[in-house]
Formats: C-alpha cells, structure tokens, sequence
C-alpha cells in the first residue's frame, strides 16, 4: 500500500512538473494587470494605459480573456498579432507587384492609329485602324476633305474629297488619338 502511494504522488510530480514546462500552462499563468472599466488587459502595471485607472487588479492572461478582455497594443510587443500583420503586408507587396506587371502590360498593348499609307487620292477609299482598342470610339475628321465612310471600333474607312490636308482623330477611352491624312489628286 505505501508503495503504491510513492508511485501515485511520483506521477502527480511528473505530471505537475509536465503542466510547468508546458507552454500552455505558462501563458495560462501570466500575471496581467487589468482596470475596473478598461477593456483591455496590460503586460505592465506601468503601462501608460494604466495611468488614468483609480485601482490596478493582477490578474492571469486566461481569467482576462475569459471575461472578454483583449491585449492592450501598448504594453503588448511582439506579440502573435505584430507577426501576423507583417505577414499580410507582404501578402500585400505581392499584389502590388502583380498589378504593375499587368499595367506595364498593358502599355506594351499600345493603342495606336495605323494605315498603310498617309495619303488617299480623291474619290479612293483608306482603311486606318486603332490598334488594341477595346473602347467604344467617336471618330471625327478636322475638316471635309475627307469623308467617313465606315467606322468601328477597330478601324474606319474615308474617302478622299478634296485636295489637302486632314485630320482624324478618334477618342476612345477618355484620349484622343491623331492621325494626318494628305489627300491627293
Ligand atoms: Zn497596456
């Protein structure tokens, strides 16, 4: 019978001594520092969150959080919640960069007007494209020597008029895209 004892007491050592290491029983145990009315529980009774409390209570980390009090972020450093914004933010860097490389792409798409030739003759037609458009366009000519006879939101087809100089311009996407045209005999 008292050895049986021995052995019983020697596992509540072990299991004692076990409850010590533990880290969970560690942060069971801190000694925290709370207020009456405060919401908040402080790692130090010096915290300047204390300053204005008329009373401070000692309390344990977990009796704190049991009756719904959270970390105060002054006297709390290095906490989990610090590791775990520094790492969201890096999650943010990333997107960051993922978007730069979409706009640089996007510039490298560069939205132009193209023809085969700046010179159309009287009464013969010239296809101009905008090349890596996707917005709707408003064509419009300088002047009415020439004519629009066909327009989307990829190219437009004028005719020549009259002799001279025109313009055309398509605004697409909040810019105006120039584009000048001879018109020949
Ligand atoms: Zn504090």
């Amino acid at each position: 019978m008292k050895a049986k004892r021995n052995v019983m007491s020697l596992i509540l050592t072990i299991i004692l001594a076990v409850s010590l290491l533990c880290p969970a029983a560690v942060f069971a145990d801190t000694t925290v520092y709370t207020t009456e009315t405060g919401t908040k529980y402080h790692s130090t009774s010096t915290c300047s969150g204390l300053s204005n409390a008329k009373k401070v209570y000692t309390d344990t980390e977990s009796s704190a959080i049991s009756r719904g009090l959270t970390k105060c972020s002054k006297c709390w450093n290095g906490s989990s919640s610090s590791s775990s914004s520094s790492s969201s933010s890096s999650t943010t860097s990333s997107i960051t960069t993922t978007t730069t490389t979409k706009a640089s792409t996007a510039a490298t798409a560069k939205i132009a007007l193209k023809a085969k030739t700046k010179k159309v003759k009287v009464g013969k037609k010239l296809k101009i494209k905008l090349t890596n458009n996707k917005s709707k366009v408003k064509w419009t000519l300088s002047n009415k020597r020439a004519k629009i006879t066909k327009k989307t939101n990829s190219y437009v087809v004028i005719k020549g008029k009259k002799k001279g100089n025109v313009v055309l311009k398509a605004k697409a996407g909040g810019k105006t895209y120039k584009i000048k045209i001879k018109v020949v005999k």
